[in-house]
């Protein structure tokens, strides 16, 4: 069994980082960068820490996402920049440990602030503190401009700080970038749930929407609601939450545990319970190959003895004897659907049970913001923007991370965030042009 020590022991000795970054090739091409969707710079950086130029490689680093160290414990590296960089070397760089060196550098040696423009007087109004919104106030900050975040939680950092659990993320590392980028000038208001865009938006010259989707949605199917079901999201929040207030979690899962689900949450939730000390059972309606979690994530729960089971849809929960029930059917492989993965198709009469002490839910997300109907969404209520500029229907208000995609990588929203940072420059230099896809503006 792994711990949360095992999960952060790839800090690097300065010994072993210039080592290491002492065998990247320096491609002309660089892969490794293109494979980064916020375009770090991985030859410069990675070259600054074979020179020993540490301060230079988390400077580097910074311009290009400013939650350099929390990216650097959570990006999936192995699906990403060192994927890519597998094209060009049998044993790819550990890009992922190399950032989170200079970053934990950085982090005990006193934390650089960088340059940012004189402020022209403009006000720019965020809402949500995750990744999305965090990446946009910095860039706009050093763009010259007065940045306030709106947050509904007691805490910043969006499912940083209450969702992705702390043997994989410090939380001492997301509070200190955090607080980095509030001594940029950015003011984060917490405990403000903002519910009217429209008059939200009157305050500012522009307004990025960075509000997740992180609202967990029904599986629609009898007994839902019975005691001993949860929404995993509830779950890893409630253990976030104890951690941080130092008290035990509300909710104890007992001895035997389902979680239904296949993507990162589920995953989480899974080991979480596994840690905590109960048997963990996975089922999954698709087949392995199918799920979307991240594919080391998988095979730490399978290494810490979570156990999978693959093409089972669940029916109809039951309650029994103070346990739960739950039924599920068997799946066979359907036609390729949009996402290129097979349809599950139910099996007739393959109806199975498992009763256990609790059931966590975790089979998909949606936005939370009910405000959302102001602008143009997609089917699934996500956002729909301009993808050059994070523009969407209603001038001067641009949007990204989750609540575009759906649910995709912390280092996503950073992209998404500093892309929208440079829409709003735009648009507010040149404010005749609107720069907002088509659609209905209010
Ligand atoms: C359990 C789990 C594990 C994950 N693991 C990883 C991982 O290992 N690596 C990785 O790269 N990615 C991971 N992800 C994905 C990653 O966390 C998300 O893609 C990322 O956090 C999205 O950032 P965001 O800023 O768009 O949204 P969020 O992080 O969801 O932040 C949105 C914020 O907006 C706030 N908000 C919403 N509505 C309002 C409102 N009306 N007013 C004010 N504030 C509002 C919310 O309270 C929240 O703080 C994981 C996701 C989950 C759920
Ligand atoms: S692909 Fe690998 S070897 Fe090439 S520059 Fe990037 S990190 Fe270095």
């Amino acid at each position: 069994m792994i711990s949360k020590h095992d999960y952060l022991s790839k800090l690097m000795t300065q010994q072993d980082a210039v080592a290491e970054a002492s065998r990247c090739l320096g491609c002309d091409d660089a892969p490794c960068r293109t494979g980064c969707p916020a375009a770090n710079d991985i030859v410069k950086f990675v070259r600054q820490i074979a020179q020993r130029n540490f301060r230079g490689a988390i400077k580097t680093v910074r311009e290009a996402n400013v939650l350099a160290g929390t990216c650097a414990l959570i990006c999936p590296v192995g699906e990403l920049c060192e994927f890519r960089c597998g094209d060009k070397l049998e044993r790819p760089i550990d890009i992922g440990a190399l950032q989170r060196f200079v970053a934990e550098y950085e982090r005990t040696h006193g934390m650089s602030l960088l340059p940012a423009k004189q402020s022209a007087g403009k006000s720019i109004g965020i809402i949500g503190s995750g990744p999305a919104g965090l990446s946009a106030s910095f860039e706009l900050a050093r763009l010259g401009y007065n940045v306030e975040i709106h947050e509904a939680e007691q805490l910043p950092g969006g499912i940083l700080t209450y969702g992705i659990p702390s043997y994989r993320l410090d939380p001492e590392i997301v509070n200190d970038e955090i607080e980095y980028i509030k001594a940029m000038g950015v003011k984060i208001i917490t405990s403000s749930a903002i519910d009217d865009l429209k008059s939200f938006a009157g305050n500012y010259d522009a307004v990025f929407l960075g509000v997740g989707a992180y609202r967990s949605l029904p599986l629609n199917i009898k007994g839902e609601k019975f005691d001993g079901i949860f929404q995993a999201s509830a779950y890893l929040k409630d253990i976030k939450v104890a951690q941080l207030s130092d008290k035990p979690p509300m909710i104890n899962l007992g001895k035997e545990v389902i979680v239904i689900g296949g993507g990162n949450t589920a995953i989480d939730a899974a080991l979480s319970a596994r840690f905590s000390g109960s048997a963990v059972n996975i089922f999954y309606r698709r087949r392995r190959v199918d799920m979307p979690a991240f594919r080391t994530e998988i095979a730490s729960a399978e290494n810490n003895g979570v156990k999978f089971n693959f093409n089972y849809s669940p029916i109809e929960f039951l309650r029994a004897d103070k346990r739960v029930e739950a039924v599920f059917c068997r799946n066979k492989t359907g036609k390729i659907d949009r996402s290129g993965r097979p349809v599950p198709v139910q099996i007739e009469g393959s109806q199975e049970s498992f009763r256990v002490d609790n059931i966590l839910i975790a089979t998909g997300q949606g936005p939370t913001f009910r405000e959302i109907d102001l602008i143009k969404t997609d089917k699934r209520g996500l956002v729909i923007v301009d993808d050059a500029t994070g523009a969407t229907s209603m001038p001067g208000v641009y949007a990204g991370g989750d609540a575009v995609n759906g649910g995709a990588t912390a280092v996503q929203a950073v992209a998404d965030g500093k892309k929208a940072a440079h829409g709003i420059d735009k648009y507010l230099s040149n404010s005749e042009s609107n720069n907002c896809i088509s659609g209905e503006p209010l």
